[in-house]
């Protein structure tokens, strides 16, 4: 059985870091690869030892995967991480991985590419008693048919990309009227984002949420599911906040999806971690989206509730080790969410604001959770994703992690970019999340840019705050318990500063 000592992390950020700490506990060497805009990236540092692969771009440097097998010889790499993003979801590497010799911790090729096409996961799992979305169940080339098929299942209906990924190439439409327009639309946004045209239609279900299921497989057949995630708090169909489990499921509806979870991934041999993602109506009917073959951005939370590594079952797996945990031993403890905390204004219609972190204290305490990738004085590169960091809560209960991701919210210090940590706050306070009655039309239905506080973070008033605060320590501290009373001058006066940034 090929065991791993040296693991090149083909990523960047804060899933570099993540997976390198899960294999320096278990003792395997690490390899970080970086671009010249990353050069004193925290990843870059933590690394045992770490290769320069290129220019800013990542099409000339983390996309690079030549370059990236060639480092991993040179330095006697048994194995690659790819971390979620650029390579992890590439047939062509997972491939070109194992032909020269190198174990890829994620699927096999043949599963990254059937699930990589909707459609052909549509028909890789139609042998499997899995709910499906109304909706054609090939490419549209006729559009007069697509006409006809939508008028049929009934409008809004949903054009989507076959290739998509990250929300692009889908359109909704509303009438016969439209159609047309939107379809040349999606058509174009394809073949531009991922150089494939063929789109299908689904039916739009109305009052959407997303919630999706991890799976674990092995390599001998052994297929688990580590429940839910919810992620229907989404902006431009993007996930920003996530939890585990979710507030509506019952026990019945949650073990249905976990079993067609595994079906899914049993359609399409699967092996590694993975995610079923599923669209469940106000019904709480559910239906089969797609499955993401690699480690999810929201992985965490369920990492919270279930106590279970997921890069380390990744890693045992790719080491052709059976799975050691049993579905039955596998139970919900407590609640987990997460805000991902971009350099976005959220008051821009959640624009990317790249810029430097004048001021990034992180938030600490029982129950809270940040992996990043940054720290203060950095600059966030233009070239990436502009995540900061995922700040996640743990509580024994729902209301519990709700109240302690307020408590690191306020705790957290950014300035020099916006970031969506104020937005986090306006969810976390939100009756309709609260209450758990929330759907992917959350942003749409109730957020206005105008319920943050607009104006921009002044550092100096966060360091003027500080001396003053200090300097009233020093100077009105004639006994111990008078000197406590002064401490909430200094945190407060931090708070409101963090509330605007
Ligand atoms: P991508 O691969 O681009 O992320 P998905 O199929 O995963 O595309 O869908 C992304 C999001 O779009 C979902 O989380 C959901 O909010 C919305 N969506 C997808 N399909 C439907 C549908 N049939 N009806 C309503 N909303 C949908």
């Amino acid at each position: 059985m090929p065991a791993i000592h040296k693991l090149l992390v083909a990523n960047r950020g804060e899933i570099a870091l993540r997976i390198m700490r899960t294999a320096r506990e278990m003792g395997i060497q690490t390899v970080a690869i970086y671009s010249e805009a990353d050069r004193n990236a925290l990843h870059v540092r933590y690394a045992d030892e770490a290769v320069c692969v290129g220019p800013a771009p990542s099409s000339e440097s983390y996309l690079r995967a030549d370059t990236i097998i060639d480092a991993c010889k040179r330095l006697n790499v048994d194995a690659i991480h790819p971390g979620y993003g650029f390579l992890s979801e590439n047939a062509a590497f997972a491939r070109q991985v194992r032909e020269a010799g190198l174990i890829f911790v994620g699927p096999s090729p043949e599963s990254i590419e059937v699930m990589g096409s909707k459609l052909a996961a549509k028909a890789a799992v139609a042998g499997y008693d899995i709910p499906m979305v109304p909706g054609t169940p090939s490419a549209i080339t006729d559009r007069a048919e697509a006409k006809a098929i939508s008028a049929q299942i009934g409008y809004p209906v949903l054009i989507k990309a076959s290739a998509g990924g990250g929300g692009k190439g889908m359109r909704v439409v509303e009438n016969d009227a439209e159609f047309d327009e939107q379809m040349d639309r999606a058509v174009s946004e394809a073949i531009s984002a991922f150089g494939d045209g063929s789109v299908f239609i689904e039916k739009y279900v109305t009052s959407p949420r997303h919630v999706e299921i991890q799976v674990l497989g092995d390599q001998h057949g052994n297929i688990i599911h580590l429940f839910e995630r919810e992620c229907s708090v989404q902006r431009r169909h993007q996930k920003v906040v996530e939890e585990a489990p979710s507030a509506i499921l019952t026990p019945d509806i949650r073990d249905a999806m976990g079993r067609a979870a595994v079906d899914v991934a049993r359609a399409c041999g699967y092996y590694g971690a993975g995610t079923v993602e599923f669209i469940v109506n106000d019904q709480l009917d559910f239906y089969f989206l797609e499955m993401n073959t690699r480690l999810q951005v929201e992985h965490p939370v369920t990492e919270q509730i279930t106590g279970v590594d997921l890069v380390k079952q990744m890693i045992y797996i790719a080491e052709g080790k059976p799975l050691t945990i049993r579905q039955e031993d596998l139970h919900i403890k407590g609640h987990a969410i997460e805000v991902r905390v971009y350099a976005e204004d959220p008051t821009n219609n959640f624009l990317p604001d790249v810029g430097t972190l004048d001021t990034y204290v992180r938030p600490q305490g029982n129950g809270v959770r940040v992996d990043d990738g940054f720290e203060q004085g950095m600059a966030i590169p233009i070239y990436y994703d502009p995540m900061i960091a995922k700040l996640v809560t743990y509580g024994d209960s729902r209301d519990e992690a709700i109240q302690k991701m307020i408590r690191a919210i306020d705790e957290y210090q950014i300035s020099g970019v916006q970031t969506t940590l104020p937005f986090g706050r306006f969810v976390m306070e939100h009756e309709a999340f609260r209450s758990g009655q929330f759907d992917t039309g959350f942003v749409a239905s109730y957020f206005k840019p105008d319920m943050l506080t607009t104006a921009s973070p002044d550092p100096n008033e966060t360091r003027v705050a500080a001396v003053l605060a200090a300097w009233l320590l020093e100077t009105t501290t004639p006994r111990r318990s008078e000197a406590v009373s002064s401490v909430p001058i200094a945190s407060k006066s931090k708070w409101k500063t963090n509330r605007i940034g």
